[in-house]
């Protein structure tokens, strides 16, 4: 069929038969469509993507940005100033001095400052709307009768996808097969409850939406089971597609910090009026009357303007977005802006073992079962009543299924060994990965865990594809976190037919039912499939499970479990009848034990640094795991997250501690296992509780609510399912612990940034505040800096070295020093006193020399030399001696010449640069038109710098003051 007659999105899928609607798709359900029809049904229907579209329109963001009270201030200021230029703007004229400069110049950065604002809003939603496509899904398809894995966007219709726990569906289409398959459609029809789903049924025409249960759908969350659906609409025609206005736009909340600056706007701004009555009072009570009018007018203005930092905002957001990209690029992926500087508040890592500790490569080391063979090197008889469990080495490496089966150093030949292959057939039937060697390498397709089993198998000459001929699986009961366990139900077809005599068949099968048509088999956590069980298999049948034995078969568990193995039991069980669905209960009963294999699952080798880099940054790591205790805390020892002998707390007796329990002892346990994911949200809260501020990381459904509730939730990239993904606040694109610290240490680096260009600009700010009001109450004739000056000083002698010392490279201490708690004020540990400080000694520098050039300049007048000079002074050596304050701020701990000037080139740059832009003010003589300034003899700009490098004198003194004292300025 060419792609032209391929049906539209108006056909009503639901009411179809499975086969008609294959039909009508010229598709098949097993082996899907060909890469070439893929091809051509690109191109007529396009990529599988949703056209993304913000809540707020272009004109919304834009006058989103003139609803900041700094900007509607200097609104304000420019128009005053238009006022009173328009009393004397002839004469202005006439004297060659442009009227109106200072309104234009505020209202020229007051747009600047909003389109600004706007073009970094839309360019932070395009950049986390392309980040978060970084992370959009992979569907696995069937393509040729090959299993494939696709990025969601290459989906077409007629391709069949393979839905599991986890999955968000990536495409609308008509349902193939399923098992216990429950669906979310919250996103699509706001019920929360998740929806059983059939494929077997055709519905009628007029079946609503939330009803077409033979149908699934775009964006929507599979919460568990399995399914084999036919992709029938993609793109804007899925339905989710259709519902624009539901889209989920990319979330971009502002963050903690932006929050926080809005509050300190408008403590400025009402603060700066207050300073502007105080002024006019005092400026009136001087004057014994309103003589001086013009002039406290124009200096209120002057202190409205510098008192607003106008460069913080855009420094801050490019500080934010340089530490998303730095991040991203160490493999943590930011999907919610605040997580950028939260990081750095971290107290607590609550972390999963497998995956994120370990390699998640696993690798069987030895399988616990029965042994049977006439190789049976110790020769114990074997009786119908006595087993004689032994522990088999598995030799090979990696997922190539090359290796041996050894008994104390010799081969065991699996064929020999009806136990050893019964084990391997339930390994490579109650599985659902595949192995496939790509490149000549063998790669596994699903879960490690259970691609290990897939290997392990093949080690033994049990083939997954042959055996799934031979035992073909009719009914399933998942794996879950909670259940710990998964079951396949197989058919025995020849039994049920009768057709051939079942030992001619295969005697693997035939030991394991007598006249049954199904056989399932279980793998799970030890403990558990034990505890279901009656019978052990013993080769030709299965005998009662003695206590004994179950004891021998728990010791061995710890044992393997003690030395750092990831334990599994299977079982199996003979079935007259296929189980119905939900029925798990009833049929995980009265089984028979196979054995147990246990894997390697090695540490990843870079975590034991990361988490000694944690301990000395006063975080504490902690490991969550679904795993055995003894293999916990196996690892969590040699990783060092635990000490021999410290305490683990299980699941068990989790659930059976209250709230205020679990909270009493939250803070002493470092390693819980056997959880389940709902436990995982109660630790969350009990150390929320305490206190403490929590990553969490997850990859399962159900582990989105402690994401949710942690504050920094943490998915995998690789490993982690589409649902929690969808709930964390970062997601980890190794699944690598050390990410998490890496990540944790820039989040550091970013909040202290913040900070110190916090300190740097306010401190400045405050300074130009002061020296203006001293010079009224001082009774200086005059204002020392005008409006256009102040914006100057602002936005590019402060502004150019903030967004240098921006990208400050971290501090050699910055992960040898605790937290900074999330809920402490910005201002806190000494920010604010050092502003209000460093204003202070700012303003007495340049009040000083003010109160000198005066006095002096103002007599002293030579050949093109004005007598308000004293005014470029003040505003040459404010400039000149935030200059000072750049280079000294870089480090709070170490003196400038202990530092290397070039660790950071930008700030040199930056002061060099600035530097020059401020004395072409003074030297360029349109430039000094314009900006009001006068020229300065050599000896008056060396006074200039001789006042400003005070600045810089002071805060090396301050270091040097404090290291001498033992205290450590933050
Ligand atoms: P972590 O929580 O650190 O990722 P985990 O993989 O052990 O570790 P879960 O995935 O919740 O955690 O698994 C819990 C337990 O269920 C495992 O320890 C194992 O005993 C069992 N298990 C894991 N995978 C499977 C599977 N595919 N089939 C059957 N049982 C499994």
């Amino acid at each position: 069929m060419s792609a032209n007659s391929l049906p539209d999105s108006a056909t009503v899928w639901h009411s179809l038969e499975v086969d008609k609607a294959l039909e009508l798709l010229s598709s098949n359900a097993d082996t899907g469509i060909s890469p070439q029809e893929v091809e051509q049904r690109l191109q007529k229907y396009g990529p599988n993507e949703l056209e993304e579209t913000s809540g707020r329109s272009a004109w919304e963001i834009l006058v989103d940005q003139f609803k900041n009270i700094m900007l509607l201030m200097l609104i304000a200021v420019a128009l005053i100033s238009g006022g009173i230029d328009l009393l004397d703007w002839r004469e202005k004229l006439q004297a060659g001095e442009m009227p109106f400069k200072d309104t234009i110049a505020i209202l020229a950065i007051v747009i600047l400052n909003g389109i600004l604002g706007y073009v970094q809003e839309s360019r932070a939603e395009k950049a986390l709307a392309a980040l978060k496509k970084l992370s959009s899904p992979n569907v696995r398809v069937m393509r040729s009768g090959r299993l494939e894995e696709v990025a969601a966007k290459e989906l077409v219709p007629g391709d069949v996808m393979l839905l599991e726990a986890g999955v968000q569906v990536a495409a609308d289409g008509r349902l193939l097969e399923e098992s216990n398959l429950q669906i979310r459609e919250s996103a699509l029809t706001g019920e929360a409850e998740a929806v059983n789903k059939r494929a077997k049924m055709a519905l009628p025409e007029e079946t609503s939406l939330g009803d077409r249960i033979n149908l699934v759908f775009q964006g929507t969350e599979v919460v568990q089971g399995r399914g084999k659906v036919l992709v029938t609409n993609t793109g804007m025609k899925t339905e989710l597609g259709k519902i624009a206005a539901l889209l989920q736009s990319v979330e971009n909340e502002p963050t903690p910090l932006q929050q926080r600056m809005t509050q300190l706007g408008n403590v400025l701004v009402s603060g700066s009026l207050v300073l502007v009555a105080l002024v006019i009072i005092a400026g009136v009570i001087q004057a014994r009357g309103f003589s001086n009018l013009k002039d406290l007018v124009e200096v209120s203005l002057s202190m409205a303007v510098a008192v607003v930092p106008e460069g913080l905002p855009a420094v801050i957001t490019v500080t934010l977005a340089l530490g998303t990209q730095r991040m991203v690029r160490q493999n943590a992926l930011i999907r919610k802006l605040p997580a950028v500087e939260t990081l750095g508040s971290v107290t607590t890592i609550c972390s999963d073992k497998t995956g994120t500790l370990t390699q998640n490569k696993m690798v069987v080391q030895s399988v616990y079962t029965n042994v049977s063979t006439s190789q049976n090197v110790n020769n114990v008889h074997q009786s119908q009543q006595s087993t004689n469990n032994q522990s088999l080495s598995v030799t090979g490496t990696g997922y190539a299924p090359s290796g041996d089966f050894e008994l104390q150093g010799n081969k065991i030949e699996p064929q020999e060994s009806p136990e050893l292959q019964a084990i391997l057939v339930a390994c490579a039937l109650c599985n659902d990965s595949e192995l496939q060697q790509q490149q000549g390498e063998w790669r596994i397709l699903g879960d490690p865990t259970e691609g290990a089993l897939v290997t392990v198998a093949a080690k033994g000459g049990i083939e997954k594809d042959q055996w799934n001929s031979k035992l073909p699986r009719v009914g399933e009961f998942p794996f879950s976190s909670e259940r710990k366990r998964m079951s396949v139900i197989c058919k025995v077809e020849q039994v049920q037919t009768g057709v051939s005599p079942l030992s001619s068949v295969d005697p693997v099968i035939s030991n394991l039912v007598k006249s049954e048509s199904y056989l399932m088999f279980s793998k799970g956590s030890p403990e558990l499939i034990l505890a279901r069980c009656t019978r052990i298999y013993v080769g030709s049948g299965s005998i009662s499970l003695s206590d004994e034995q179950r004891k021998q078969i728990l010791a061995q568990n710890d044992q393997m479990a003690g030395n750092g193995l990831r334990v599994l039991g299977f079982a199996y069980k003979p079935l007259t009848e296929l189980p119905p669905e939900g029925s798990d209960e009833i049929y995980e009963q009265d089984m028979v034990w196979l054995g147990l294999v246990a894997m390697l699952d090695a540490p990843r080798p870079e975590v034991r640094a990361a988490v000694q880099e944690c301990r000395e940054a006063g975080i504490r790591p902690v490991m969550i795991t679904g795993d055995h205790q003894l293999t916990a805390r196996a690892i969590a020892t040699d990783l060092g997250i635990a000490q021999a002998g410290d305490r683990v707390l299980v699941g068990q007796e989790l659930q059976r501690m209250s709230d205020q329990e679990l909270e009493q002892n939250v803070d002493l346990v470092s390693i819980y296992a056997r959880v389940a994911p709902e436990h995982k949200l109660r630790i969350v809260q009990a150390l929320q509780r305490r206190g403490r501020f929590v990553a969490m990381t997850g990859d399962g459904v159900n582990d989105a609510p402690a994401l949710k509730q942690a504050d920094i939730g943490i998915a995998m990239g690789i490993t982690g399912t589409d649902v929690s993904k969808e709930a964390s606040d970062m997601v980890l694109l190794d699944d690598n612990f050390a990410t998490i610290v890496t990540a944790t240490k820039e989040g550091r680096v970013v909040y202290t940034n913040i900070r110190r260009f916090i300190k740097y600009i306010l401190g400045s700010n405050i300074g130009e505040v002061i020296t203006i009001a001293a010079a009224p109450i001082l009774g200086l004739g005059g204002v020392p800096l005008t409006p256009l000056q102040i914006l100057w000083m602002n936005l590019v002698t402060d502004g150019l070295p903030a967004l240098a010392l921006a990208v400050e490279p971290p501090e050699p201490d910055v992960m040898k020093r605790p937290p900074f708690s999330p809920r402490e004020s910005i201002f806190a540990r000494g920010l604010g006193s050092y502003m209000i400080r460093i204003g202070i000694i700012f303003a007495i520098i340049s009040i000083i020399l003010m109160v000198w050039a005066y006095n002096h300049v103002k007599v002293v007048t030579g050949a093109g030399l004005d007598p308000q000079r004293w005014q470029t002074m003040v505003f040459t050596t404010l400039c000149l001696a935030q200059m000072g304050h750049a280079i000294a701020i870089r480090s709070n701990t170490r003196l400038t010449i202990e530092m290397n000037p070039f660790s950071n080139p930008f700030v040199l740059g930056a002061v060099v640069l600035t530097t020059i832009l401020q004395l072409m003010l003074v030297y360029v003589p349109p430039l000094r038109a314009f900006f009001g300034t006068h020229f300065l003899s050599l000896q008056e700009l060396g006074i200039c710098f001789g006042f400003s490098a005070l600045m810089f004198v002071w805060i090396e003194l301050e270091k040097l003051f404090l290291r001498l004292m033992g205290k450590k300025s933050v």
